[in-house]
């Protein structure tokens, strides 16, 4: 079968692909967007702007604490270019930046936290350790067992639902050719570009191809030939139904799973890595009873006023990880072959990860040093 031509195709249409679709088009490229229409990450998230280092990460991958203390100084500014990027679409996120606080239930949690912030702060992060007289004055609203917290002031939150929608309807006014439904089963390397073999029969190609895939990436790479352990982390997530507003901040824990949010809707956002399990046959994920009873025990114990709230509904996704670091720019051995994959708390990173990797493609200067977090580290 003959192929389509595109200028730029770019792989997956979570977060990352999306806004790099919509930014290289803004730029005059001719970009399609291919995504096989599972869902991914992005569409299952929980809408919390990470900046702090999670603790949940640095207790599962001990081993990639150095890599995500290296890519810390990005979050921060990730968070910023949300808000940039709210204003220039003239969209509403319902993004809040209140603010983001991680409990300790004990003395031996907040020492943790101590030495955490300490080294936050050494990297650039603008934090503080609350003992349980301060944090009441800005958060009545936790149960006796917590007795203190460090606070984040560049954390928050936002409604991934507007953002998704905003964003997708700034790619197709920008001219990306959505080719939703439809998986890439097979990449192959031309004399001047790639040829991109989709599930429907077709096929395109293309001078400059983005994977901009997630735990996807693994296989899509390996089509060409090289490496990028991307690992797949299939979690639970509820939602209340709504409430007063009573919680401004993005809450976390010290030691256990947790994350916790009020949208402006009035419902609560109950998750932070309980896990889910991956159907058998399609590969999609599934709720898991254990996690959900586990999740809000936990919520209602650290806030008494979630508990008579109803769980109106609860969803899973997929998150990736790799090394604990984003995989961001071009494959050297490959002309015209790019990766965008964000790294931990990758909706927060998304939209900074594509501009990062848009620039690089366009031969701009992403004004951050990307050596770290190149593909190439996996030869
Ligand atoms: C339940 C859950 C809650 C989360 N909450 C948060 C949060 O609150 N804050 C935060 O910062 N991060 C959160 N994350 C992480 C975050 O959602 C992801 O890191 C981020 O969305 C990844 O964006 P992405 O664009 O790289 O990938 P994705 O959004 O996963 O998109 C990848 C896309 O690639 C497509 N694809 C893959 N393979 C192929 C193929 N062969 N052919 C065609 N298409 C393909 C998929 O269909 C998918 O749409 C959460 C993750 C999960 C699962």
């Amino acid at each position: 079968m003959k192929a389509e031509d595109s200028d730029v195709v770019v792989i997956g249409g979570g977060i990352v692909g999306m806004a790099l679709a919509a930014f290289l088009a803004e730029a005059g490229r001719d970009v399609m967007l291919v995504d096989r229409g599972e869902g991914g990450g992005s569409t299952a998230n929980a809408g919390s702007l990470h900046v702090q280092m999670q603790s949940r990460f640095m207790q599962l991958y001990p081993e990639n604490v150095p890599g995500m203390e290296r890519q810390l100084p990005l979050y921060p500014k990730a968070t910023r270019f949300w808000q940039a990027l709210e204003t220039r679409l003239g969209a509403d996120f319902e993004l809040k930046k209140n603010g983001g606080l991680m409990v300790a239930e004990n003395r031996q949690q907040l020492d943790f936290l101590h030495v955490k912030a300490e080294r936050e702060r050494k990297l650039g992060l603008s934090v503080d350790v609350l003992e349980r007289d301060a944090l009441e004055r800005i958060a009545p609203y936790f149960g006796p067992a917590v007795v203190g917290a460090e606070i984040c002031h560049d954390e928050g939150k936002l409604n991934p639902l507007r953002a998704n929608a905003a964003l997708r309807a700034h790619a197709l006014a920008e001219g990306v050719r959505l080719r939703e439904g439809c998986a890439v089963t097979g990449l192959a390397r031309e004399a001047d570009g790639y040829r991109v073999a989709l599930s429907d029969a077709g096929a395109v190609r293309c001078a400059t191809l983005v994977i901009a895939a997630a735990e996807g990436t693994g296989k899509l790479a390996a089509m060409l030939g090289f490496t990028i352990p991307t690992r797949a982390e299939p979690l639970h997530m509820n939602i209340t139904e709504a409430a007063a507003p009573m919680i401004g901040h993005l809450i976390q824990h010290a030691d256990r799973m947790i994350t916790l949010k009020q949208f402006a809707t009035g419902q609560i956002v109950i998750g932070g890595g309980w896990p889910a399990d991956i159907a058998e046959g399609r590969g999609v994920p599934r709720t898991r009873l254990d996690s959900m009873i586990a999740n809000v025990t936990l919520a209602s114990h650290i806030v008494p006023a979630v508990s008579p709230l109803r769980i109106i509904r609860t969803w899973a996704g997929i998150n990736t990880s790799v090394d604990g670091k984003g995989v961001l720019g071009p494959v050297t051995t490959h002309p015209g072959l790019y990766i965008a994959v964000p790294g931990d708390a990758g909706y927060t990173l998304g939209p900074l990860s594509a501009r990062l990797v848009c620039d690089t493609i366009l031969g701009l200067d992403p004004g951050e040093d990307l050596s770290d977090y190149s593909p190439m580290r996996f030869a």
